[in-house]
């Protein structure tokens, strides 16, 4: 074990893990953020880099894979331990101290923000005959590159949130873009619907793929049946298949950390300053829930300096936590 002791570890370098690092180092806390993956930028690098957000503050429009870059910025200027590939594996507790393991090392810290999300992530696969043959090249579940469907017939199937932001960016690159989804609603926010019903996307309702198989052209043939029906189905030839029926997770090595996690062993529960049941660990972003609580990311960035100052104020009580001018009257 090395001799550094950190005031705070967060554990998961996703968008509000590295917006933490940020702020600890604002109040010159020693901190390490340890992220599982190979880059931080958690589900918003790994699974819609190219996807524009239109829900940051100040931010009218910005790209998954420019929000990271803008959050790298302002991460690089601090000075703490930033450690990829390595999950933590267990947290335990030894007098005021908390010792943490990963698959590499054991350190030790006063403090802990929990930032995991909702755990490792896997996009849920889609269930039809055929699959593995196009899987990887035409059946892909991330839009990692818009070049890949530059000028190409593109299918996108699902109906939420996801699969209408990713049908509402392909517009602009590909040829034509179908969206499928198995009901004749869309369970999107409101407006990206009513932009949807606007766009040129081509909506193929209420369908499910049954089978893809090889077509002409290089093509792939989407045979999709028609809900509610026993003979009814279409053929759909396409170049690429973008599904969006979203993820597993899985954060099953949390269980054994002593924490109040909710009816769904998924998220952590967490009072008004976002601790949780132990003195000193605390959770934010899509991991930490409450009453009222949106899994979105401008939550999380508004949880950070919550947590942060409530932490450097635990532990070191003579040090002033910084006050705005909205505080002086
Ligand atoms: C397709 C899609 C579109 C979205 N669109 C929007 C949008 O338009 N606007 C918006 O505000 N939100 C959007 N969201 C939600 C947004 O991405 C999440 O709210 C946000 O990513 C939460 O950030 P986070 O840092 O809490 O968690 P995550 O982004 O999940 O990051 C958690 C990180 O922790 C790591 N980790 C997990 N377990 C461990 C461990 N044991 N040890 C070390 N590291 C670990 C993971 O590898 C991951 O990198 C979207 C989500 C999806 C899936």
């Amino acid at each position: 074990m090395s001799n550094n002791i950190y005031d705070i570890t967060i554990i998961g370098g996703g968008p509000i893990g590295m917006f933490a690092g940020m702020y600890a180092g604002l109040r010159n806390a020693k901190f390490q953020i340890i992220e599982s993956l190979s880059e931080l930028g958690g589900q918003v690098n790994a699974l819609y880099p190219e996807k524009t957000l239109l829900d940051i503050p100040a931010y009218p429009r910005l790209t998954g894979r420019q929000l990271v870059d803008n959050l790298h910025q302002q991460l690089d200027n601090m000075d703490g331990d930033i450690k990829l590939n390595q999950t933590v594996i267990n947290v335990e507790k030894e007098n005021h101290l908390f010792k943490i393991t990963t698959n590499q090392e054991i350190t030790e810290t006063k403090s802990i923000i929990i930032a995991v999300g909702n755990g490792a992530f896997t996009p849920r696969k889609l269930n039809a005959d055929g699959t593995d043959e196009f899987e990887g090249d035409q059946l892909v579940y991330t839009a990692k590159n818009l070049d890949d469907f530059k000028d190409k017939n593109v299918l996108v199937a699902g109906g939420g949130d996801s699969a209408i932001d990713q049908a509402l960016m392909l517009e602009d690159v590909a040829k034509q873009v179908y969206l499928l989804h198995r009901r004749n609603e869309f369970r999107g926010l409101e407006h990206m619907v009513d932009l949807l019903k606007k766009s040129s996307v081509k909506l193929v309702t209420p369908y499910l793929i049954k089978k893809l198989s090889v077509a002409n052209d290089n093509q792939v043939r989407v045979h999709a049946k028609k809900m509610r029906t026993d003979d009814e189905f279409i053929d759909l030839d396409v170049d690429k298949i973008l599904v969006n029926y979203g993820f597993i997770s899985n954060n099953k090595d949390m269980q054994g950390w002593d924490l109040d996690l909710d009816e769904d062993h998924h998220a952590t529960k967490v009072g008004p300053t976002l601790e949780t049941n132990m003195h000193n660990v605390y959770a934010v972003g899509d991991q930490a829930k409450y009453d009222g609580k949106q899994t979105i990311i401008a939550t999380g960035f508004g949880e950070v300096p919550i947590v942060i100052n409530a932490i450097m104020n635990d532990l070191y009580p003579d040090n002033h936590a910084p006050i705005h001018s909205t505080q002086l009257s």
